[in-house]
């Protein structure tokens, strides 16, 4: 007993119970601790491929938007498109509806267009 109080102490009474409890379900429901580790492992492989395609994704977008994208007239960085939702009148006179706008800090260019942002997108994916 005192040799497993040494032993044991490290974990914490609240999950020696936890475990014991986790063994108990296990044996009931005949699955092994291999079953669990790897279970385990492949919920995490799988994790990590579901994040690496994500990645991938975004890495693909962002070349396609890169390579299609209007260029700012200042510093030649692809700009961003940004929809404007606020319908013609006092806050928006001329009735515009996306913004080509450059992302760099240093750089204020912007061109107001009066056409619709997804309009403008589906143009930039047919190339
Ligand atoms: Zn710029």
């Amino acid at each position: 007993m005192k040799e497993l109080d040494n032993r044991l102490s490290v974990f914490g009474f609240g999950l020696l119970q936890d475990l014991v409890a986790l063994l108990d379900i296990l044996e009931r429901e005949k699955i092994s601790l291999e079953d669990v580790r790897s279970y385990v492992k492949e919920r995490i492989a799988n994790t990590q491929a579901r994040i690496d395609l994500q990645k991938r994704a975004y890495e693909k977008k962002v070349a396609w938007w890169n390579k299609v994208a209007k260029r700012c007239p200042k510093c030649d960085t692809p700009m961003s498109l940004i929809a404007i939702t606020t319908p013609k009148g006092k806050a928006n006179k001329k009735g515009y509806k996306s913004l080509w706008s450059c992302p760099k800090t240093d750089c204020t260019y912007e061109k107001y267009m009066k056409t619709d942002r997804n309009v403008i997108l589906k143009r930039l994916w047919r190339g």
